[in-house]
Parts: C-alpha cells; sequence; structure tokens
C-alpha cells in the first residue's frame, strides 16, 4: 500500500494535532485511509486517558497495519494498553479502504478489512 502524505493528508494533520502524543516529531503511519475516524478516536481518548505527569514520557512508538489490522506500540501503561487493545480489536471490523463495515479478508496471502463494495479493489 502506497501512502500519500502530501500536506492534506489525514495522517498528517493528526500528527500535528497530536504531536505531544509524538515527542514532538509525528511520524508517518502506513494505514489505509479508511482508519483516519478511528485513529483520530485513540489519540483523543490516550489524551483523556494519560495524566499531567505521564504526558511528557509518552509517545508512540509505531502505528502500522500488520495481518490486516491496526497495530499500536507504544510507551504508556496499562490505560493506555486498554485503548489500543480496544482500537486493535476495532480496526477488524473497519474497511481499511472506506471506513465502512468491513471484516478481515485474504487476498493473495494479503490480509485486509474490507467491506464487500471495497473487496477486490
Ligand atoms: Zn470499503
Amino acid at each position: 500500500m502506497s501512502v500519500d502524505m502530501d500536506e492534506s493528508d489525514w495522517r498528517r494533520h493528526l500528527g500535528r494535532r497530536w504531536s505531544a502524543q509524538f515527542g514532538g516529531t509525528p511520524f508517518g503511519f502506513a494505514v489505509g485511509d479508511g482508519w483516519d475516524h478511528l485513529l483520530a478516536e485513540v489519540f483523543r481518548r490516550v489524551d483523556a486517558a494519560l495524566e499531567d505527569d505521564e504526558r511528557a514520557d509518552f509517545a508512540w512508538s509505531d502505528i502500522k497495519e500488520k495481518w490486516g489490522a491496526l497495530r499500536m506500540t507504544h510507551y504508556g501503561g496499562d490505560r493506555i494498553e486498554d485503548i489500543v487493545d480496544w482500537a486493535e480489536a476495532a480496526s477488524k471490523r473497519i474497511c481499511d479502504r472506506c471506513g465502512w463495515s468491513g471484516r478481515l479478508r485474504s487476498e493473495g496471502g494479503q490480509w485486509r478489512v474490507r467491506c464487500d463494495a471495497c473487496d477486490g479493489l
């Protein structure tokens, strides 16, 4: 999957909006466009969950798609891990292309969450 990181890219917007969660230097995360609302919700929930004294130490270490599902690793604690668990489970039901409800499908050995309309695209 190619991820277009032009200035209007939603990933770049989210990275800027929540740059504190990236140690001030957001990285581009290679996930499909259909997960834009999911990622926005994750960052919002993490922001709400972090205590003030945890904020400076928290950062994402990786955000990617693996075996069709969202994978997020971080330097936070159990409350953040609960959010990540929720997000990774939710990603398996959200088409990573358009954001509609989908399911994990395998195509040519490649796993993707796709809705019926996007299946095979
Ligand atoms: Zn779709």
